[in-house]
């Protein structure tokens, strides 16, 4: 009986349905060594060690998703980046700076046993400029004896310093408790205004021809900002029109300005990196076709992915390509690509500007895909007769019944399937599977989930 009401549910309610806003985003910053890496996993509750990183190696990750009291959050971890002794105080602003820039509310690690030092210092100065909501943690309180320690850095000026040791867990519910108080309920920094011009990131590894591609297609026909009325804009990007159609292209001053390669210098990138795709809709991953694939290069396909972006993979300086390099490009492609067989891949060369419009018609492909929406009654039409013909395996003589499903949002498409029992991984693999079979999706990732009604 409840399976007839939920089919015979109002599809049209379900698809006027809008689409969840952007997760608030937390960063947590603060100077090497006061306990950042210990404080992002206690939040994230993970058991293992903290310190394991190997110094100035990139993480694979900068953001996870955590959650409080019932509330979800991205929670931004700038800990395990090594810089080096000198030039101290800089790199480690011009590391917040960048992770400030993310969030919607930060918290703010000094280690209380030290007191606040002229790093320190620094960084409170970047967050009163930068006006967003700070926490003030101050770390390494391990016991009452501390709390002396912590009560100095009022003189910070950042409100009430909150102790906690993150090594023990102590004082953190408080500190979470006030965090809550400030964070607002949706991200302001990852908004997509559906009406403004589509916002693009040109990402990828160093040198593989971002600027070049950048110069290439803005070339004369970058636009004066005044001619698009009523547009704000962050100074960072830059509005650039493409046969007729604007677009933003985000943190191009990131692309422009070259990145001094010191110790921490990836990890700054990943972070810029990330910034940048969390900002636009679609991103471009630029790969340089002449050399093989790296590691850089798939982790920066992931972080798109991560984050639920739009994606064009652009093969870069084609003009480099022999006939020596092209098999193994090819079964670069197969081996290293399988994940990724849905987005749109094009040749290009910044150098002659040869394919650059075939990029552009890519680019609108792929974000017209991140756009769709499956009408309820034919997403459901589709999941039926495919049940009917592959149902779920039975598994100790039962078998999970699927109700019915609905797409809980665009941009990317996310699936929800109502189901008695839990479903194989391998089988939502293929619904996933079926679901491109039928609909396509070119260049964005979906996301296929499971809900249990008894
Ligand atoms: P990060 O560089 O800011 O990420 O700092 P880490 O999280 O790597 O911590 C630096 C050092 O401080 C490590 O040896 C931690 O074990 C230690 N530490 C972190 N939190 C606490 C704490 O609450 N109390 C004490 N006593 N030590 C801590
Ligand atoms: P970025 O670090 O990703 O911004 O890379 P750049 O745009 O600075 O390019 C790095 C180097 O690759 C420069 O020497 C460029 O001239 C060169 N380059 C960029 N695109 C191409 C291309 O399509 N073909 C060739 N042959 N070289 C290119």
């Amino acid at each position: 009986e409840a399976d007839r009401a939920l089919l015979d549910a109002d599809w049209d309610d379900l698809d006027a349905e809008p689409a969840p806003l952007a997760l608030p985003v937390l960063a947590v910053v603060g100077r090497p060594n006061v306990g950042k890496s210990t404080l992002v996993n206690r939040i994230l509750g993970r058991r293992e060690a903290v310190v394991e990183d190997t110094p100035g190696v990139t993480r694979d990750r900068v953001s996870y998703p955590a959650e409080w009291s019932g509330r979800d959050f991205t929670l931004v971890d700038t800990g395990g980046w090594e810089v080096d002794v000198a030039g101290i105080d800089s790199k480690v602003a011009e590391q917040a700076e960048v992770a400030i820039a993310l969030a919607d509310a930060v918290v703010f690690v000094v280690d209380a046993q030290v007191g606040a030092t002229a790093s320190d210092e620094r960084v409170v100065e970047l967050l009163r400029r930068a006006g967003k909501p700070v926490v003030l943690c101050a770390n390494k309180v391990d016991g009452p004896a501390g709390e002396a320690d912590a009560a100095f850095l009022w003189s910070l000026g950042l409100g009430e310093p909150m102790p906690v040791s993150a090594l023990h867990g102590r004082g953190l519910g408080d500190m979470l408790d006030a965090v809550l108080d400030v964070l607002p309920e949706h991200s302001a920094y990852g908004e997509v205004r559906p009406d403004g011009p589509r916002r693009v990131a040109l990402v990828g590894r160093p040198n593989v021809g971002k600027s070049s591609l950048l110069n290439r297609i803005a070339g004369s026909e970058r636009v004066v900002v005044d001619e698009l009325a009523g547009t704000t804009r962050d100074p960072v990007d830059e509005l650039v029109e493409i046969k007729g159609i604007p677009y933003w292209f985000v943190d191009t001053a990131g692309i422009r300005r070259r990145v001094h390669q010191t110790s921490g210098a990836d990890f700054y990138a990943s972070l810029r990196t990330q910034a940048a795709i969390e900002k636009a809709e679609v991103a471009v991953v630029l790969v340089d076709a002449s050399v093989p694939l790296t590691e850089q290069d798939t982790r920066v396909i992931s972080q798109v992915v991560d984050a639920g972006r739009a994606l064009v993979l652009a093969y870069n300086k084609w003009d480099l390509m022999d006939d020596d390099r092209r098999p193994y490009l090819e079964r670069e492609i197969e081996r290293d690509l399988v994940q990724i067989t849905w987005a749109p891949r094009v040749n290009v060369s910044a150098r002659t500007g040869w394919h650059t419009d075939k990029l552009v018609r890519a680019l609108e492909t792929s974000l017209e895909s991140w756009d769709y929406r499956i009408p309820t009654g034919r997403l459901n039409g589709f999941l039926g007769e495919l049940v009917a013909a592959h149902p779920h395996p039975l598994r100790g003589g039962k078998q999970p019944r699927i109700l019915f499903a609905t797409q809980a949002s665009t941009r990317p498409p996310r699936f929800v399937i109502f189901a008695t029992g839990f479903l194989e991984a391998g089988y939502r693999r293929f619904i996933e599977r079926r679901l491109r079979e039928e609909f396509g999706f070119e260049g964005t990732p979906i996301q296929v989930s499971v809900r249990v009604r008894e």
